[in-house]
């Protein structure tokens, strides 16, 4: 007999039919032997419609009130889901996340669990009952309602598995698994049966959306096996590992796990600035004082002894950027600041690079031959990421998909 957590996302709960679906599938496991707790989202839309709600009073709702409002879309859910169990005749009991005893720090809207005291859940469980969890929200020491961040489901499923030292964790979605990339621009793109923690904590930060990225850090950190299945076919789905425990079950190191692309990034640059120390934190202390998160960095210097500097931010932050920077043109000595924002962001990941060499003259090759122009390049030990084009996105991920042989199992 095992302990499973699982966790059903908003488009696996969007109907009563879903749900009533959901459930027998919990009682199926539940008559394999298994101990289930299940976590759930709010039903498809519905953290969407309540924040549009709010956003219809105000524009900042307050984010105390907000996470009071955010967090009744995940109790709709847990009652549901235990109505259609118990209508079926299987012991079923409900959480919030505070009944739950999810305890948080109090920063509302993105607040971090701290601890959960299970004993009651455990004590469910032992009586026989599914125990059924509100996902995305947790109480704060003075029991203010929390929530965790859009997302977070998945970081409550992966922390109660963590804390009632469950067999596995598993995430089930309208995909069947992590791919090699998104298969709606590659259509060979291959669902992977393994991939490590490393791995894909760069995949979700990269853009691939199969998980939030937090519950990936906290799964790794406690050792929490994950795995990403879907509700609506059968099928092993991918399971998140360690490297040893995939090392140990494979001789061969795969050297590319996957290509994920980001398409919500533009790019600024100062041109012509003093190449002096300092300068790089004149340019990006106004820029972090904004709350403007900065992803790469160039820069380059020329002949004269000026130096060109680019980084790239998230596109909805482009115009404010370059706005602060504009008006900085004079302090900061340069002679001009521009920017693109038709830019995307792609990416090799794979751990087997860090002993392999030859992968970034592979990948610049692949896209020197279909004539994409590279315009920064960042590195990571498991990971290689350009700046294209926007309108080479689809073009460069398919080219790399075919060189690296994604398609194929290695
Ligand atoms: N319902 C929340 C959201 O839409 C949390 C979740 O589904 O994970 O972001
Ligand atoms: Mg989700």
């Amino acid at each position: 007999m095992s302990l499973i957590v699982q966790k059903y996302g908003g488009t696996s709960v969007g109907t009563v039919e879903r749900i009533e679906k959901v459930s027998e599938k919990l009682i199926g496991w539940r008559e394999r032997g298994h101990k289930i707790v299940v976590v759930v989202s709010a039903m498809s839309g519905e953290t969407d419609r309540l924040l549009n709600l709010a956003k219809a009073i105000s524009p900042r709702p307050d984010p105390r009130e907000l996470d009071v409002l955010l967090a009744t879309g995940e109790q709709v859910t847990i009652g549901l889901l235990c109505i259609a169990l118990e209508k079926r005749g299987c012991p079923a009991r409900s959480y919030t996340g505070g009944q739950a005893r999810i305890l948080t720090d109090s920063a509302f809207n993105k607040a971090r669990i701290q601890d959960i005291q299970a004993d009651a859940i455990r004590a469910d469980l032992d009586a026989g009952r599914v125990v059924v969890v509100a996902g995305f929200q947790g109480v704060d020491e003075s029991g203010n309602i929390t929530t965790l961040g859009r997302g977070g489901s998945d970081t409550t499923g992966v922390a109660l598995a963590a804390a009632l030292k469950a067999d596995e964790c598993q995430i089930y979605t309208d995909v069947d698994g992590v791919y090699t990339t998104d298969p709606r621009i590659v259509p060979t793109a291959r669902r992977l049966d393994r991939i490590t923690f490393e791995e894909m904590l760069e995949m979700a930060s990269l853009g691939s959306k199969v998980l939030q990225i937090r519950s990936v850090e906290f799964a790794g950190k406690h050792n929490v096996p994950l795995r990403v299945l879907s509700t609506f076919q059968e099928g092993p789905g991918t399971l998140i590992t360690f490297e040893e425990v995939l090392e140990a079950e494979s001789m061969e190191k795969v050297l590319i796990s996957g290509i994920a692309f980001n398409r919500d990034e533009a790019k600024v640059t100062v041109l012509g600035v003093p190449d002096r120390p300092g300068i790089a934190f004149s340019i990006l202390g106004p820029v972090s004082d904004a709350n403007i998160e900065v992803d790469m960095i160039v820069q380059n210097v020329g002949r004269d002894s000026t130096a060109d500097f680019t980084f790239t931010v998230h596109r909805n932050d482009y115009e404010r950027t370059l706005e602060i920077l504009r008006e900085q043109t004079v302090r900061l000595g340069a002679r001009e600041v521009s920017g693109d924002n038709k830019i995307a962001k792609l990416s090799l990941v794979g751990i087997g690079m860090r002993s392999h060499a030859g992968v970034a003259s592979r990948m610049f090759q692949a896209l020197a031959k279909e004539g994409i122009n590279i315009r920064m390049i960042t590195t990571s030990e498991i990971k290689i990421s350009v700046v294209v084009d926007e309108k080479y996105l689809e073009l460069g991920v398919r080219a790399l998909h075919e060189v690296f042989e994604l398609d194929q199992v290695s």
